[in-house]
């Protein structure tokens, strides 16, 4: 028996999908299949997952809204995590919030302000979930992730569930202990966050909304800002003045509203994403000396 075909005798009642497209599952609407994608609605069935991949030696990858993946044509081998039910839910108790991983950061930015709660207004146009954006310690406009988390509850393996205080999880610019211990699972997040009065909450998310939509290119299929910012540069300005701009490799291009953003003009393959971040860092470091590193993650097979 082949491990799919244990996956759907030992995972039952679990949504599976098999061969599941990544594009569908990316913003950047590109990627090859994921060889089994499951959907647990708790932390029992999430258990259940982890310890099969273990049990089989099969690598698992969590997914949030794919906001930051790029997925290689050739797709994934092994089991896609896409956490749903009780992990879209969230609280709120006075200045406390406690989101399941799966919430979408940008509603739950949205909802606070709404609410009279500061802090996550950054966020109210950051496309990912709770959960990648402690991954990622998402930030925008002065303001991350780090700044607002009191706890988060991951789970481990066999070990079940943990919860980590904020000086444990080794925040830095977009970092986090995530990165580093990928067998650790994120499913709740606690923000701290401070009362306000709402027309200030609501007009920073207005404001914040208005000056994304002016200079991102929120039309277009694409994983956001591709390089993570150099020590003294700003990358779209550094893209522009080389003459980059609209530069174009099969359906990828730079972005012609912000040259950080690469964003599929339609057809885009990986392959096509990856030889033009290759040829922007080439022109890069011969103009200006400067090593573009890739913030977006790059995972899956060619
Ligand atoms: C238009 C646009 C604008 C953007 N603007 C910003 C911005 O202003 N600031 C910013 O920081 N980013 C920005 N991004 C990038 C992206 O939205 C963030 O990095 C976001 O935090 C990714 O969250 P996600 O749920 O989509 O994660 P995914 O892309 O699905 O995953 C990213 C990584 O996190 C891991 N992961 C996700 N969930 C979990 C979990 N529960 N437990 C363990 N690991 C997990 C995944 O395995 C993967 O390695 C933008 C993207 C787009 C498309």
């Amino acid at each position: 028996m082949n491990w799919q075909e244990k996956a759907q005798r030992e995972l039952t009642g679990l949504k599976l999908s098999f061969k599941k497209p990544m594009a569908d599952l990316t913003t950047f609407k590109i990627g090859g299949p994921i060889d089994l994608l499951v959907e647990p609605n708790n932390t029992e069935e999430l258990e259940r997952i982890l310890i099969f991949c273990l049990d089989n030696n099969l690598p698992r990858l969590i997914i949030g809204s794919g906001s930051n993946l790029l997925v290689r044509d050739g797709g994934i081998r092994g089991i896609g995590i896409k956490l749903a039910g009780e992990f879209e839910r969230w609280e709120m108790k006075a200045n406390l919030i406690s989101a399941g991983t799966a919430v979408s950061l940008s509603k739950l930015a949205k909802e606070a302000a709404e609410q009279g709660l500061s802090g996550l207004e950054f966020a109210c146009g950051i496309p990912g979930t709770v959960g990648g954006g402690v991954y990622m310690n998402a930030g925008a406009y002065n303001g991350e992730i780090a700044n607002v988390v009191g706890r988060v509850q991951a789970v481990q393996g066999k070990r079940g569930v943990c919860w980590f205080d904020k000086k444990d999880l080794k925040f830095g610019y977009r970092f986090s202990r995530f990165q580093q211990e990928t067998d650790l699972v994120i499913t709740r997040v606690e923000f701290t966050l401070e009362q306000a009065p709402v027309e200030l909450t609501s007009s920073k998310v207005n404001e914040l909304t208005c000056l994304r939509q002016s200079k991102q290119p929120l039309e277009a299929p694409s994983a956001g800002s591709v390089f993570r910012r150099p020590e003294g540069y700003y990358v779209g300005p550094l893209i522009e003045a080389a003459g980059l701009k609209g530069f174009k490799i099969g359906g990828a291009q730079v972005s012609l509203k912000h040259a950080g953003f690469i964003v599929n003009s339609g057809g885009a393959t990986a392959r096509d994403v990856l030889s033009l971040i290759t040829h922007i860092q080439k022109v890069i470091k011969a103009k200006n000396g400067v090593d573009l590193v890739p913030e977006i993650r790059v995972v899956g097979e060619e």
